[in-house]
Parts: C-alpha cells; sequence; structure tokens
C-alpha cells in the first residue's frame, strides 16, 4: 500500500479536485481523504514494513499521463542528419537508410524501448502507445515484440504495443501479429494481460505507405482477437498520396477499408474537414493530437477544438524520436494549449490534461486508467510546484502546463508500485540505459 501524504491539490479527473488531501492506494486508488482523517488513521496504524508513505507537501498529484502516440524504436534516432526540416518524402527514405545500416532486431528493440520507456516515466508518462512501424522481413517479430514489452515491464511502466506495418508485405504482416498475440498475450481479453501493465494492438502507418489488404488482414486479426486498431491520417503526404494514389480522401479510404469505427484510434488528423469530422463522430473514431511532431513536420495543427465539439475523444502523444526528439508529454500538452487558438477557440489547461490522461485512455479502451477515482489503476504522477519556476502561480493545475516548461515529476507509481522516486527510476539507472544504447549504435555503425 502507499500512503501520499499532505497533497496542496489533487486533479482526480476534469471534473472532479481536491485540496489538502492524502490518497491511498493498492494496485488501484483506494480512497482519496482530507488530510487529517488519513494522518489520524496512519497515526493509528501499526508500522508496517508493506507501507510506502510518498510526502506531496507542496506538490500537485494527477492521473499518470498516457501517451498515445510514440515510437520508441525512434529514440535510437533522434536529430538524425538529413531529417529536420525536410519533406516527408525526404523524411522517410533517409529514416528508413538509418533502420537498414543500424539493423532492427530485438537487441536495438530493447535497448531503444529501455530509453523511451524510461524517459516516459522521468516525465510522468505511465501509459505508452508504441505504434512500432518497423519490421524488417524475415526479422523475428515476436522477439522485437517481446524485447519491447519486456523492457516496459523491467522498468514497470505500462506499455501498448502497436504491431504496426509500413509497406509490409500484407500476409506477412497479418502472421506476425498473430505470432505475437500468441506469444505475449494468448487468451488474454482485448490483448491485455492480466495485470494490465501489456496491451497489444495493431495498425498500419497510413494509406499512404499500406494497402487495403493490409488494413483488411490486419483488421481481421483485431476482430478476432479483440484488439483496438491505431493508424495515422492526415499528415499532409497521406491526403497527398492518397489522392495521387486513389483519387480520394485518407478519410474516406478508410472508410471504404473498415476503418473507421469505435475501435480505431487515429493520430494526427491535420487539415479535415467539417464534413470528415462529422463522418469521424458518426463512426464513433477516436482521435490522438501529437503537434510536437506535427509542428516540426509542417503539417499544420489538427483542430482539436472541432473534434471535441463533435464529440470525438482527443489523446494526446508526442509521436517518435525521428520528428519530436522528446517523449515528453507535458510539454506536448503545453504546446498543445498554445497553439490550439490557432486554428479554433482556445483550449484551457484543464481540457489539455484530460486529453493527456483520460482522453487518451478512452482510445486505448482503457477506462481504468487517466483518473483518479477510486477503483482507477493506481498511476499517478506528483508534481512538485513549491520551486520558483510555480511562485506566483495562482490556479495549480494551470500552472503545471503553463509555468516550468519541461518539469518533471517528483514520484511516479504505476499499478500501486513506485516507479521514479525524487526525480530517479526504481528499477535502473537512467544513466546506464543512456551509455547502453549509445554503445550498441556505435558499435553498429562502427561494423556497417
Ligand atoms: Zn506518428
Amino acid at each position: 500500500m502507499i500512503i501520499i501524504h499532505d497533497a496542496d491539490h489533487v486533479f482526480v479527473d476534469a471534473q472532479t479536485e481536491s485540496t489538502g488531501t492524502t490518497l491511498t492506494v493498492t494496485d488501484v486508488v483506494q480512497g482519496i481523504g482530507d488530510r487529517a482523517h488519513t494522518q489520524a488513521a496512519a497515526s493509528g496504524a501499526p508500522l508496517d514494513a508493506e507501507v510506502v508513505h510518498l510526502d506531496a507537501t507542496g506538490c500537485v498529484v494527477t492521473p499518470g499521463l498516457v501517451n498515445a502516440h510514440h515510437h520508441l524504436l525512434q529514440s535510437a534516432f533522434r536529430t538524425l542528419p538529413g531529417t529536420r526540416g525536410v519533406p516527408m518524402h525526404v523524411w522517410l527514405p533517409t529514416m528508413a537508410a538509418e533502420y537498414a545500416r543500424i539493423g532492427i532486431d530485438p537487441e536495438l528493440a530493447r535497448a531503444s524501448a529501455l530509453v523511451g520507456v524510461a524517459e516516459g516515466l522521468l516525465s510522468g508518462v505511465t501509459t505508452v502507445a508504441d505504434h512500432h512501424l518497423t519490421w524488417p522481413s524475415g526479422a523475428d517479430t515476436v522477439g522485437i515484440a517481446r524485447a519491447t514489452a519486456d523492457a516496459a515491464r523491467e522498468l514497470g511502466g505500462r506499455l501498448a504495443l502497436v504491431r504496426g506495418s509500413a509497406r509490409d508485405d500484407p500476409e506477412e504482416a497479418a502472421a506476425s501479429a498473430d505470432a505475437i498475440a500468441d506469444a505475449l498475450v494468448p487468451d488474454a481479453p482485448h490483448g491485455i494481460t492480466a495485470d494490465g501493465l501489456f496491451q497489444l494492438a495493431v495498425g498500419p502507418a497510413g494509406v499512404h505507405s499500406d494497402s487495403e489488404a493490409t488494413f483488411r488482414l490486419l483488421g481481421e486479426v483485431a476482430s478476432r482477437r479483440g484488439l483496438r486498431r491505431r493508424t495515422q491520417a492526415n499528415e499532409q503526404v497521406d491526403v497527398a498520396i492518397a489522392l495521387e494514389k486513389y483519387g480520394r480522401r485518407p478519410i474516406a479510404l478508410l472508410e471504404e477499408w473498415g476503418w473507421l469505427a469505435d475501435d480505431v484510434t487515429l493520430a494526427h488528423l491535420c487539415a479535415v474537414t467539417d464534413d470528415e469530422i462529422a463522418q469521424l463522430a458518426a463512426h464513433g473514431v477516436t482521435a490522438t493530437h501529437a503537434p510536437g511532431c506535427d509542428l516540426p513536420m509542417g503539417w499544420g495543427i489538427a483542430p482539436v477544438a472541432a473534434l471535441r465539439e463533435a464529440g470525438i475523444p482527443v489523446g494526446l502523444g508526442t509521436s517518435g524520436g525521428g520528428s519530436n526528439d522528446a517523449g515528453h508529454l507535458l510539454a506536448d500538452a503545453r504546446l498543445a494549449m498554445q497553439v490550439a487558438p490557432l486554428v479554433g477557440p482556445p483550449i484551457d489547461a484543464r481540457g489539455i490534461l484530460s486529453m493527456a490522461t483520460s482522453g487518451s485512455a478512452i482510445g486505448l479502451g482503457r477506462p481504468e486508467l487517466g483518473h483518479l477515482r477510486p477503483g482507477a489503476a493506481a498511476d499517478l504522477c506528483v508534481w512538485d510546484v513549491s520551486g520558483v519556476a510555480d511562485a506566483g502561480v495562482a490556479d495549480p493545475v494551470a500552472g503545471l502546463l503553463w509555468a516550468s516548461p519541461g518539469r518533471r515529476p517528483r514520484h511516479v507509481v504505476v499499478a500501486g508500485r513506485v516507479v521514479v522516486r525524487d526525480y530517479e527510476l526504481v528499477a535502473h539507472d537512467q544513466r546506464s540505459l543512456a551509455a547502453d544504447l549509445t554503445r550498441l549504435l556505435a558499435a553498429r555503425r562502427a561494423a556497417r
């Protein structure tokens, strides 16, 4: 059991907040009580080695952040020369050439995932959806998936691994998705392990890269096994290629290919029309906003307020190190808030924070994540707001996003286990994870 004492403020969910609070959690949130009441209960209780006490004086507590769109493998390919400030038709082959040069296998998947998940946890991301798009033909795809899953589990983070595809052979992609499911989530309802720490989903990179056959075959795997489906739509190049290749826009193709449904989450969604927004809403599709990728890539800004207004649940993602060199979701929440007025009405801090928590969780089909109501999975962050960067802040929840850019949580709890304590990982030394990846990349570059 963990008792979190004396929080100044708790963001329970978009409708509920509490001040002067103590939280009790096991693997789920047991209760939120007032400070005096729980202190009395704690002092009367016998000393129990199983009880962990976290001091939250001067802190705001939020649900753990849910990064709904990442490409963990790209953590090994940040600021790659030739990939910044270039159009997508240059970016794609440059990244692909470097993947081929380094070699994508379980060892690299593990080192990248350790770094990416660790970076996420250290910045408050308790669940990450890893849309893994690079599965070289003939590679040990089960090994790559297992290495990624094991890395997240070692660090104590939650992972939703998306068996993606980027021009993969359709039959091969579907067979691999089935093999990964057999290996990692045999008989698991909805592809989620009993402890909730691992989830499998499927999803091609988008209509610009994958054929109708890939969408249909991966869709069949999903429906047979109850997996969620995720893809990317309406990056600039996606629209341009769809028009050139099929004479249709991506959303129309996705509808035709059976990929507009309430188990589907679409990332990016820049430059969607009003009619397309209505179409997405009618099909119950969920969305992921990824401004930290869309802006530097020059794709534009998704009309998030309009999507939300239409009733579409919108989550938040960072996308990967190939476009956004940080997996810091709170930083991108700040960016999302700052750019929102350029494409519609402003969205306030609570609205953006709910996207980064419950909005993302809805798209993953995980109602137990993204909030701190009693019974929620015990994933939470304790943010110290007592420093000078937060001095003078009148509204602590607004301040979480507006003030102190790049802030990191003091403590992070996942499934009732402390995974970050006093700004450091509990399970690994972050510097040795970084050094391991650096060493591996250097060895492979030297050998090739
Ligand atoms: Zn992406």
